[in-house]
C-alpha cells in the first residue's frame, strides 16, 4: 500500500508527524522575540500556505523550508511569484 503525502497540511495538522512538529516548535522557540511575526500575521501566512499547491507535508515545494518555521519570522517572505503571502500577510499588524 502506498501512503500518499498530505499536500495541504502543516505538520501541526498531521498526527503522525507529532515528533517532528514538536522539534519544529523547539526551533521556533529559539527565534529572538524581536524577529518574531505577530501571532495574527503567522496565522494568515499559514492559511495561505494551507491553500497553496506548493505545500508538501509541511514544507514549501519552492524553497524547501518548513512553512510553520518560516511564517514565524517577521522578515520572511513567500518565494512564489507572485507571492502568496500578500501585502496583508507580509506586514505587521
Ligand atoms: S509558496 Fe508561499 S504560500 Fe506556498 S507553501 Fe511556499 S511559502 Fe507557503
Amino acid at each position: 500500500m502506498t501512503i500518499r503525502p498530505c499536500r495541504r497540511c502543516l505538520l501541526q495538522d498531521m498526527p503522525d508527524q507529532a515528533a517532528l512538529a514538536a522539534s519544529l516548535r523547539e526551533l521556533i522557540a529559539l527565534i529572538p522575540e524581536e524577529d518574531r511575526a505577530p501571532t495574527a500575521l503567522v496565522r494568515r501566512r499559514l492559511d495561505a500556505c494551507r491553500a497553496c499547491a506548493h505545500l508538501r507535508q509541511g514544507t514549501c515545494g519552492l524553497c524547501g523550508c518548513y512553512v510553520e518555521h518560516r511564517a514565524e519570522r517577521k522578515a520572511a517572505f513567500c518565494p512564489a511569484l507572485p507571492a502568496r503571502w500578500t501585502e496583508q500577510n507580509q506586514e505587521d499588524e
